[in-house]
């Protein structure tokens, strides 16, 4: 018997004559993000990707919990490898549900005596579920569920069959080799990394950016960030945080760049010379430029903001338009039609969440207007773009960007 990890992805199967192209780089993701926990192999098969460790200590929970953050791949289950013989699929089943039972058991202790005195008086419901990919082999699905079914039934105390709501399925993947297996574990599906072009997220240290990039990336964008510090209006801290934010982004993309942009020149100067209740808007329109050009010289194609329609007064429609109209680069808004409620259930699903949320002071909360304007005109803003230096204040920033690589 050998232990291996098995890979379902999914979507990437739909893109024809470039799937080749979708599954090396999910395999090259796959072994990027299982760097460092010891000697594997990665083999495709029949729209599957088998891990197999090529050392004895390999630490296969963490590979899994890596495996789950890796974009493109739809679930993966521990699985052991057997020989494709009854006698020995018998044998192996046998051992299997003994230690899936214990550790089914052991979780109900954990969550208190009530729990286990349930479990251990009722019996535990299974089906088996058998899929027969070599039709050399002599039995047919159905019957190797029978019997299957009631070897196990016979062999291993406290299980009962329960077609439809059992406690556990009993897989058999009856192929060259046989795959069993009691468990799959989710992922978050897409499309890998590195297959969609590079994109640069506008983070801030709020909970919508973090989310956006994700979306992306999960889209197979690779991301690099940019994040505008308004020090010292703007704390160390709040770079920490930003940098925090791209760490947990980095798990699932890998590797991103995160360019720190000093932006307070440009602030102080728009503060100065133009009204209040335009503040927001000329500032997110400095931001859009300067990012474009920092994607351009970086490769990246296109922008990523967190914005949402009508979440804030520089979320409206007209001030979306005048944001735009500053670039030419396509900009990705993927939270625009979601609710903040499902803007956070994301963010807590991602692990992004309690780092949003720790306190700390970003340019849009030091200077905010207490009346902005929500339907600005593009022709009054360019008018008061032209009261500033902006050409020369936006190279300067770009000439001090400082840009730190995170993740391994
Ligand atoms: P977030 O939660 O991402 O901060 P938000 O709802 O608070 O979003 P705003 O603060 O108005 O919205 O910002 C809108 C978008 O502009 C952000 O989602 C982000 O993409 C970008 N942005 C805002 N502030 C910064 C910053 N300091 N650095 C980089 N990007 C920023
Ligand atoms: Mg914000």
């Amino acid at each position: 018997m050998e232990k291996v990890i098995l890979v379902r992805y999914g979507e990437i199967i739909l893109k024809g004559l470039n799937r080749p192209m979708f599954e090396d780089r999910l395999i090259k993701n796959i072994k990027q993000s299982l760097y460092g926990l010891g000697k594997i192999s990665v083999r495709r098969s029949q729209a599957r990707i088998f891990i197999e460790p090529r050392q004895d200590d390999f630490d296969f929970e963490n590979a899994v919990t890596r495996l789950v953050n890796v974009m493109g791949i739809i679930s993966v289950s521990i699985v052991w490898k057997i020989k494709t013989d009854f006698e020995e699929i018998k044998k192996h089943s046998v051992e299997m549900v003994r230690n899936y039972m214990t550790k089914l058991n052991r979780h109900a202790a954990a969550k208190g005596p009530m729990r286990m005195k349930e479990t251990s008086e009722a019996s535990v419901g299974f089906k088996v579920e058998a899929k027969r990919g070599n039709k050399n082999f002599p039995i047919q699905s159905p019957e190797i569920c029978r019997q299957l079914g009631g070897y196990l039934l016979k062999n291993v105390p406290g299980l009962k069959v329960d077609v439809h709501d059992p406690d556990f399925i009993f897989y058999v993947e009856v192929r060259d080799s046989t795959y069993i297996y009691c468990d799959i574990i989710p992922a978050f599906g897409g499309l890998p990394v590195g297959t969609s072009g590079k994109a640069m997220l506008l983070l801030s240290g709020g909970i919508d950016s973090p989310v956006a990039g994700w979306m992306m990336a999960k889209r197979g964008m690779e991301l690099e960030a940019v994040h505008f510090h308004t020090y010292p209006y703007t704390s160390e801290r709040a770079k920490d945080k930003v940098i925090a934010l791209a760490r947990i982004l980095s798990r699932y993309c890998h590797r991103i760049r995160l360019h720190i942009v000093p932006f307070t020149e440009i602030q102080l100067d728009i503060n100065d010379k133009c009204p209040e209740e335009h503040l927001t808007v000329l500032m997110r329109r400095a931001m859009m430029k300067i990012s474009e050009k920092i994607a351009a010289e970086n490769g990246a194609k296109a922008l990523i903001t967190g914005e949402s329609l009508g979440q804030v007064a520089s979320q409206t429609v007209e001030a979306i338009a005048v944001t735009n109209e500053a670039v030419r680069m396509p900009v990705f808004r993927p939270l625009i039609g979601m609710d903040k409620n499902e803007v956070i259930e994301t963010a807590r699903r991602i692990d992004t969440y309690e780092t949003s949320i720790l306190p700390y002071e970003d340019c849009c909360t030091v200077f905010v207007a207490k009346h902005p304007k929500t339907r600005p005109g593009l022709e009054e803003i360019k008018e008061l773009e032209g009261r500033l230096s902006l050409d020369a204040m936006i190279e300067r920033a770009i000439a001090d960007t400082e840009t730190v690589v995170i993740g391994e």
